[in-house]
């Protein structure tokens, strides 16, 4: 039943198909040209069934000649396999031929790279399979290439042994042929099928071959009558047309039989007949005379002219009753939609001589026509959120071809992410273990950075180490909303555990200096008796008050002292405002210094040292605004003892915050900023201001920041945290 009995053509009948359409002579030289280097190249090649290897490639050209496709594609299709079994380079191809043959063979042949691995994979998803196989193509030529490829070789699939034969086939059904749909070759889709049907299920094959058989000459006469019919009344209405029966090729009808539970006889359009006419108005005149003169079975009209199928397939479809009650189903479209119909992609794509011919604006004009490529190259669900829809339309149209990237696990599993897409967000998809565990990646047998941005057609192998954790800097990077949102709550997490710990060391250091003093934690840690000093360290909960403590930004001595001597604390303030009122107790530690003995003399904090509560401090005496109050080690009072006078910080008063320089110096590194940032953040202190300046001959980076702290204790702790981060050198203040 399986043709696999043809004549091999010739080059020269290749040539002579090529004739039949294209009339350059220096388009058919080169193909002539593409015939000769590839014969010389395979020459003493064997294929399996004992012919010359070069016979296959004619094959493969003449086949493309018949699509009526351009004389680059004959020429590619001629060269298809030198790159792969002659060990010729695409730069070679391109000097020998053009740029864009040497590219279609490139093209082909890395699409032959791609593993296929099957059903009984649970990994392995024939959806996926196809994308990656478009994906690689990036041209529609190199598709209808490898499509012509794949029929050859199923046409000479005998010579392979059975587990091949299954293995290929079940590639050509799940991959081929559902491109070939897709793509509208209903021609090659129908060979294609048959053919796999047979090596796949050879019982079936031969069951329904048989039952097709039986009825033939039944089935052959109604046709021939019904055709007969047909005619007298299109030459009565001096309509042109012509008219045929057409069979069913066998897979559809199995397809038909087991999935929609039929019986043989039951398969409505097993006789079929197509009409093909002049125009389409033509069509609608053609079945306006069938449907007058012969019963309709309603519901069973398609209009396909008027809504085209997305793969621009065209036609009128009706099913009649005929003269004894046999039915019919007859399809109706002209000579453009039944080229459309039998070679699809490839009949819109055929060479049109003369016409100044633009291979790629072509390409994208059948791109835009087949909204089937819309579905292939969606964009995985999450990477939408943040484009509105008409943003996510236009990058989809942009470039079908590159809207995703399709890369595979080194078992062959598929994996589709967005452009741009890295190892990172590889890792994510195949497991969130293998994220957050991630170490290096191994692209196309190379390591490279986890930063690296892959590409359509890589093979991408991720090294994990137990043990290790997602880097916040991955975030900078990653593309994929699943990648960033489980490092991030990875992050989350593992911040909140340490929170937490710290919380429980705040705990025990009070409970510790509280025993060192002769009190019992239990009774001095009541929730009461910490609820009421809440206030006077700024904190509105425990769990801050004991985070402050372990950080120590929150003195714990302090904290012990108002802790047991809460009576005595609240009412010396409660008696003072009493006395003063709540301005006055303001105004007497406003700027939260004294001088021993002058209470009311004017003071404020010099500019240039900025000193913070709690440090050792001196006031200098000016002319016209009081007492200026140095840090004690300001150089700008080293020479001027005379003026200077002993202050003290006022201890009543821990409202207060305050500013403070600070000159960090550190190697210069990715994040670096974030990270000083993040501690100082993570000290409970408030960033001013912050500038960075690089030098690019230390490769250092130098920062001055403004940081604001309750006092001396907290600035100490904020600078020793500063000092752990990563590449910092120095940390120190400054004073101007
Ligand atoms: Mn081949």
């Amino acid at each position: 039943m399986v043709n696999t009995d043809r004549l091999n053509p010739t080059v020269d009948d290749v040539i002579d198909e090529a004739r039949r359409y294209i009339h350059d002579p220096i388009s058919l030289t080169m193909i002539e040209r593409a015939a000769n280097y590839a014969s010389v190249h395979h020459a003493g090649q064997f294929r399996r069934s004992g012919e010359p290897y070069v016979v296959h490639v004619i094959n493969v050209a003449y086949i493309l000649a018949t699509l009526r496709v351009g004389p680059q594609t004959i020429a590619a299709g001629f060269l298809h396999d030198v790159i792969e079994d002659c060990g010729i380079s695409r730069d070679e191809l391109a000097e020998e031929f053009d740029p864009e043959i040497a590219d279609l063979v490139e093209a082909v042949t890395k699409i032959g790279t791609l593993k296929y691995k099957g059903k009984n994979d649970p990994e392995y998803q024939a959806a996926n399979h196809r994308k990656i196989f478009i994906a690689m193509a990036r041209d529609v030529r190199v598709i209808i290439i490898k499509l012509v490829d794949r029929l050859h070789n199923m046409r000479t699939l005998q010579f392979q042994p059975e587990a091949s034969q299954k293995r290929i086939s079940s590639e050509t059904l799940d991959v081929y042929a559902p491109i070939a749909h897709r793509l509208g070759i209903s021609a090659i889709k129908n060979e294609l099928e048959d053919l796999c049907f047979y090596y796949l299920n050879r019982d079936e094959y031969y069951h329904i071959a048989h039952l097709v058989e039986a009825k033939k000459a039944e089935r052959d006469a109604a046709v021939s009558t019904m055709i007969t019919e047909i005619s007298e009344m299109m030459e009565e209405h001096g309509i042109q047309y012509r008219i045929f029966g057409r069979s069913k090729h066998l897979y559809s009808i199995y397809n038909k039989m087991i999935k929609k539970h039929k019986r043989f006889d039951e398969i409505l359009d097993l006789l079929a007949i197509r009409i093909i006419t002049k125009s389409e108005l033509n069509c609608y005149e053609i079945l306006g005379y069938i449907h007058a003169k012969y019963r309709p079975i309603p519901g069973r009209l398609k209009d396909y002219i008027a809504v085209p199928k997305t793969n621009m397939y065209q036609s009128l479809h009706t099913t009649i009753i005929g003269e004894d009650g046999k039915i019919f189903e007859v399809q109706i479209r002209t000579e453009e939609m039944d080229a459309i119909a039998e070679r699809g992609v490839a009949a819109h794509w055929r060479y049109k001589e003369g016409v100044k011919y633009d291979a790629r604006a072509e390409q994208k004009e059948i791109e835009n026509k087949l909204s089937w490529f819309k579905n292939l190259t969606t964009y995985s669900e999450d990477e939408n959120e943040n484009s509105s829809a008409s943003e996510y339309m236009e990058a989809l149209q942009h470039d079908v071809f590159s809207a995703s990237v399709y890369v595979m696990t080194p078992k062959g599993r598929v994996i589709d992410l967005p452009n741009g897409a890295t190892p990172i967000d590889f890792a994510y998809r195949i497991h969130t273990d293998v994220g957050h565990t991630a170490v290096g990646a191994i692209v196309n047998d190379a390591m490279v950075p986890l930063n690296t941005e892959l590409h359509t057609g890589d093979v991408v192998q991720i090294k994990t180490m137990k043990g290790t954790g997602p880097s916040e800097d991955w975030l900078k990077f990653v593309k994929t909303n699943q990648a960033r949102n489980k490092i991030r709550s990875y992050l989350t997490k593992k911040e909140t555990e340490a929170h937490e710990s710290r919380v429980d060391e705040g705990e025990k250091m009070l409970a510790d200096e509280l025993k060192k003093r002769g009190f019992n934690p239990k009774e001095y840690m009541e929730k009461k008796k910490l609820e009421n000093i809440f206030k006077d360290f700024r904190v509105s909960n425990h769990t801050d008050l004991m985070y402050g403590i372990a950080v120590k930004s929150i003195n714990v001595t302090s904290v012990c002292e108002h802790l047991t001597n809460q009576k005595a604390h609240i009412s010396e303030k409660e008696a003072l405002s009493r006395v003063l009122g709540r301005e006055a107790h303001h105004r007497v530690s406003k700027s939260g210094l004294v001088i021993p003995g002058i209470e009311s003399m004017k003071m404020s904090l010099a500019h240039c040292c900025l000193p913070v509560y709690g440090e050792p401090i001196k006031g200098y005496i000016t002319k016209t605004e009081g007492v200026k109050v140095h840090r004690a080690d300001c150089p700008n009072i080293a020479d001027a003892k005379a003026r200077l006078i002993d202050v003290q910080w006022d201890e009543g008063d821990n409202e207060r915050y305050y500013d403070a320089d600070l000159s960090v110096t550190a190697r210069d590194r990715s994040f670096l900023l974030t990270d000083i940032v993040t501690v100082v953040s993570q000290c409970k202190a408030t960033l001013e201001s912050i500038n960075a300046a690089v030098n690019h001959d230390t490769l250092t980076s130098s920062i001055k920041m403004v940081i604001r702290v309750h006092d001396i204790s907290h600035l100490d702790n904020v600078i020793a945290n500063i000092r752990k981060v990563e590449s910092v050198i120095i940390v120190e203040r400054t004073a101007h």
